[in-house]
Parts: C-alpha cells; sequence; structure tokens
C-alpha cells in the first residue's frame, strides 16, 4: 500500500555497454532515498527508466503499484528536477512560475506564493532570472517542481555548481519540504555530502549495479569514516 516506486531488475544496455545491471530499489510513502554514484555509474539512467525516457532492456518499475509504462498517469503524482533547470530570462520568478502552470495545469496557480515560501523565493517573487544566484535558481527549480504539490520528488544531481553551504541549504530544504508535506524523494548525487544526513537510505551505485544499500541508523553508528566507508565499496 505504501509502496511508491519500486524497480525490479532493471537492465539496459547502449550498444555493447551494460550501465545497469540488474538494479532493483523500492520507496515507501516518506522516505528519502540518495542514489550516490561517481560520474557514469548509471544514475540518470535509473531516472530516465523512470520516466519512460530510457527504455530498459528488462526489469520492470511500478509507480504507486501501477505498471509502468502503463502507469504514465502517476506521473502527475510527479515533481523532478532531471536536468539544470532552464527558465525564462526575460521574466520574473513569479512570472516564470505562472507559466509553468499555463502548460502544466490553471488549478496549480493557486500554489505559486506557497511554492515561493516554501523555498525562500517570497521576496524575490518580482527579480528578474538573470539578478538571481545560482542558490536561488536552484531554489527556484525546486519551486518548480513542487506546484502540483509532487507525492514523489525526484531529483537528479539538483545542486550541482552550489558551493558547501549552498548544498547545505538545499539539503536542509528538501529536509524541511519531507518533514512538512511527506513528500517521498529520489535524490541522485555523486556528492556524498549532499545525501548523507538526509536520506533514510543511501544506495551505492557503481558500473551500473546497486552495489550496497545503506540505512541512516547504520551510517550513523559507522565506526568509520562515511568517506573511507563510501571508497572502500566502489
Ligand atoms: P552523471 O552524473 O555523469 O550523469 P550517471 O551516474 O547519471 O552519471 P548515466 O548518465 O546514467 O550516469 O550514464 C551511465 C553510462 O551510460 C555512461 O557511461 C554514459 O556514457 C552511458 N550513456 C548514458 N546515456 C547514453 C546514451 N543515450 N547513449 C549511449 N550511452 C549512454
Amino acid at each position: 500500500m505504501d509502496n511508491v516506486l519500486e524497480i525490479k531488475q532493471l537492465t539496459k544496455t547502449f550498444g555493447e555497454q551494460l550501465v545497469l545491471d540488474d538494479v532493483s530499489l523500492s520507496l515507501k510513502k516518506g522516505m528519502i532515498y540518495g542514489l550516490l554514484g561517481a560520474n557514469g555509474a548509471g544514475k540518470t539512467t535509473i531516472i530516465k527508466a523512470i520516466f519512460d525516457l530510457v527504455k530498459p532492456n528488462s526489469g520492470e518499475i511500478y509507480l504507486f503499484n501501477e505498471k509502468m509504462p502503463q502507469a504514465v498517469d502517476q506521473f502527475k503524482k510527479l515533481g523532478s528536477i532531471i536536468e539544470t533547470p532552464v527558465f525564462y530570462e526575460n521574466m520574473t520568478v513569479e512570472e516564470n512560475l505562472l507559466l509553468h502552470c499555463d502548460y502544466m495545469g490553471e488549478q496549480f496557480k493557486v500554489n505559486v506564493d506557497k511554492v515561493l515560501q516554501d523555498v525562500g523565493l517570497s521576496e524575490a517573487k518580482g527579480k528578474m532570472i538573470d539578478q538571481l544566484s545560482l542558490g536561488m535558481k536552484q531554489r527556484l527549480g525546486l519551486g518548480r517542481a513542487l506546484l502540483n504539490e509532487p507525492q514523489l520528488l525526484i531529483l537528479d544531481e539538483p545542486i550541482n555548481g552550489l558551493d558547501p553551504e549552498g548544498i547545505i541549504d538545499f539539503r536542509n530544504l528538501i529536509l524541511r519540504i519531507n518533514q512538512t508535506y511527506g513528500t517521498t524523494v529520489l535524490i541522485s548525487s555523486h556528492i556524498l555530502i549532499e545525501v548523507f544526513k538526509i536520506a533514510d537510505t543511501i544506495g551505492i551505485v557503481a558500473k551500473g549495479k546497486l552495489i550496497k544499500e545503506v540505512g541512516k541508523k547504520e551510517l550513523e553508528e559507522m565506526d568509520m569514516d562515511i568517506e573511507e566507508y563510501y571508497l572502500s565499496l566502489v
């Protein structure tokens, strides 16, 4: 009942290259799952497969217990940042969100103010995009992903280019969204500190394989430097 996302034995090749090798993982309602792995490990391919942007060779994906790709209707319960968010530069922050609702559904326009508040951009709503810092743009990207009040937020490397302070701010923001609305989160990263501390479970991906899943408690109790631990696995 509480299954939000289930991936079963996903395999994908691009030409001769085995990019995903028998990947299985599952997200229960309300959890934050961190997908951690080096560049090229296969994280984006997993995420693209969820959105049916990549066709797996084999395996199954279930969204809210419905099998993909038949379950495309479930996409309306998702919010995502898949690539660096792009905005209309000659519009304000607020206009960008309103425009997004034009395409996604007029009914979401009532959420614009709440979303701006949630991501800490209320005071910047009249600013043009080129007046925003990178951190603000990333938060606006998150705000846009939240407009439809998603039950599952899928974030692929959402903080690329942020400095350590920006990473911590963004991480805390995700945690707050998760705690306030119970939103389930799948976040991918190649940066350990991006997911460590907020993820309930971290799935470590290396060369297309999910080599280890480790729970928050296990991580906290670990008598080993977390970076050393990670490096010992990959
Ligand atoms: P990154 O953080 O660099 O995006 P990643 O873990 O998300 O890393 P993927 O983007 O999933 O990795 O890529 C996994 C592998 O699949 C890489 O070797 C990549 O070059 C390859 N790959 C991805 N998409 C394609 C494609 N459309 N055609 C061929 N190879 C691809």
